[in-house]
């Protein structure tokens, strides 16, 4: 038997007990003729001590770190306790022990605070998941999980696999494609979602599925993607967006309670999507802290504000920082090369100082009195002791600008706190986005959501595309979407009259969707659902960035598996048989 226990388990209740650990060595300390081992596992970490005779046997079978060893001994009382440690009451008399594997020097140190850098852990991963916090938050995930799936168990739902090897969702990324060697020149596509294996399935009449189930998404680099990523996946049949929203409240609400204990009994915040720009500038606002966006009267041809600037401006749009009245010349210095920078885009920024003693300075002072410099303030609520930020140009650049300065100072501000869970349901997205680029409408969620009943007739007239809205709704936590999804059409017509909005003709939409037109002919019932990035959700539960540091082996920003090292080539005999030039 290696083990009677584990590192984290014994207390002062077992002083007297012989017992037997097995783990990997933390650090050895040697004391004359006293050596403490600390002994590491995943339950915790128990303080060994050699003494004397067993000091000398060590001598001849010196441990180093991360030796994978077996002792056996007696738990004494401590003398010198260690309260920050669950077994810090006791140690173990070591009676006998046997190196059960050596190790090499780990290319890092395995603490917490370790002296790896990113690629290096990477390479190494299963030497960073030894680290404690890795361990807490691979063990996070597991127990999210299994609320979620005790959650939907008790709700009646089925777990359904879907296959992998498919033809392609659209999603709006791009597909990873298989070659197939059966058949030459074809390819199976990886599926962005269960999209339409779960309609599907609501056709087949399990009207509650769901699926805890890698997706694929080929997109280009951005920092914190993952090209495989983990999603709940769920559908339901004969309901209206009500009975989604409801239920998926229900869940959030359930795991926060079972993973963090926090009950919250008030029903989340609703806010329409035009809302949600209008006030933070962004689909997904992050409502731990108020800093809310206003639109100053001035630009896209209104009178003139006497400012050739704001007058040439699509808008013209301000925050109040609370409390930042007395910024330095660096400190507004800084947060203009911040808006400068090419990810934000901005020529510069404006702002007004509300002084405490009721006066105003800008630096647009020469364009506007106090007076005009107090109306400002007061749109945007400022009160004594805040500044107001402006940003003005082009529409769409300038609200993302504002909504990006908006966080950035609520960082700066420490308003962001990763311990407070605010989520909230935005609705009302609209079907439709116009790609510039390729001058056509695209579906803001994917092409199976269902307009508005009222807006249905609109599918006819192309000038109001840009007002159809969608019975489609996002989960949004501390500013990051978590979830969406929609109603869906379920009606053959209906599908077809939106594939051909989105310049589909008949024989294209045969060819791509002809098996899901064709099932909408079988009594396919009212259905919706949604899917929720669980990897995201994670790593917001967890208080952390990186949805990284809560996958076991995850690939790093550039879409590479450095512990493997893949992508990598294929031999040539690979290629032949699966016919690739
Ligand atoms: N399939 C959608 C997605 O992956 C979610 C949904 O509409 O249920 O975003």
């Amino acid at each position: 038997m290696y083990r009677t226990h584990t590192c984290g388990e014994l207390r002062a209740e077992h002083i007297g007990t012989e017992i037997s650990l097995s783990g990997w060595v933390k650090t050895v300390r040697k004391f004359g003729s006293i050596t403490f081992v600390d002994l590491r596992d995943r339950y915790g970490i128990t303080q060994l001590s050699f003494y004397e005779e067993l000091t000398k046997q060590l001598d001849d079978n010196p441990l180093g770190r991360e030796y994978v060893i077996q002792v056996k001994g007696k738990v004494i009382e401590r003398e010198n306790k260690n309260p920050d440690l669950p077994t810090g009451d006791v140690e173990i008399e070591v009676t006998s022990f046997e190196i059960l594997n050596a190790s090499s020097t780990p290319p890092f140190t395995i603490e917490d605070e370790t002296d790896g850098g990113d690629e290096l852990r990477m390479q190494y991963r299963y030497l960073d998941l030894r680290r404690d916090t890795n361990r807490k938050k691979l063990t996070l995930r597991y127990e999210i999980s299994r609320a979620l799936r005790n959650f939907m168990h008790e709700q009646g739902f089925l777990e359904i696999e879907t296959p992998f090897l498919i033809k392609s969702t659209p999603e709006g990324a791009r597909d990873f494609v298989v070659p197939s060697r059966m058949h030459e020149n074809q390819f199976y596509a990886l599926p962005q979602s269960p999209q339409l294996f779960k309609q599907l399935l609501m056709v087949g009449g399990y009207d509650k599925y769901y699926q805890m189930v890698k997706c694929f998404r080929d997109e280009d680099l951005r920092a914190d993607r993952q090209p495989e990523f983990t999603q709940l996946d769920c559908e339901m049949s004969f309901v209206d967006q009500e009975d989604v929203l409801t239920l998926f409240e229900k869940l959030f609400k359930h795991i926060l309670k079972e993973t963090k204990g926090i009950e919250d009994a008030a029903p989340l915040q609703r806010m329409p999507f035009s809302e949600a720009m209008e006030r933070f500038g962004n689909d997904k606002p992050d409502i731990r802290f108020g800093m809310e966006l206003y639109t100053l009267p001035f630009g896209d041809g209104k009178a003139s504000s006497g400012f050739n600037v704001f007058d040439q401006s699509e808008l013209v749009v301000a925050i109040a920082a609370p409390g930042c009245a007395e910024y330095t010349r660096k400190q507004l210095d800084a947060l203009t090369d911040w808006v400068r920078r090419p990810q934000i885009g901005m020529n510069g920024l404006i702002y007004i100082k509300c002084n405490a003693d009721g006066s105003y300075k800008s630096s647009v002072d020469k364009f506007f009195n106090q007076e005009k410099l107090k109306a400002m303030a007061e749109q945007c609520n400022a009160k004594a002791g805040d500044i107001v930020f402006i940003l003005c140009g082009k529409d769409t650049l300038t609200r993302k600008a504002m909504s990006e300065l908006r966080l950035h100072m609520g960082d700066t501000l420490g308003m962001r706190n990763p311990e407070e869970f605010k989520a909230l349901w935005i609705t009302d997205f609209p079907l439709f986005e116009h790609d510039e680029e390729n001058d056509h409408w695209v579906a803001r969620h994917h092409p199976f959501t269902s307009p508005k009943p009222e807006h249905t007739a609109w599918l006819g007239d192309k000038d109001k595309y840009g007002d159809i809205l969608a019975n489609a709704y996002d989960l949004v936590l501390n500013g990051n979407e978590i979830g969406g999804g929609s109603i869906r059409i379920h009606k053959k017509d209906l599908q077809q009259q939106m594939f051909a909005a989105l310049g589909m003709d008949e024989k294209e939409a045969d060819e791509k969707f002809g098996f899901l037109l064709s099932a909408f002919e079988y009594g396919t019932p009212p259905h919706g659902g949604m899917a929720w990035g669980f990897d995201r959700l994670c790593s917001i539960i967890g208080g952390s960035e990186s949805i990284r540091d809560f996958i076991a082996f995850p690939k790093n920003n550039a879409g590479r598996d450095v512990m493997l090292d893949a992508p990598a080539a294929i031999d040539a005999k690979q290629r032949e048989e699966l016919g690739l030039k």
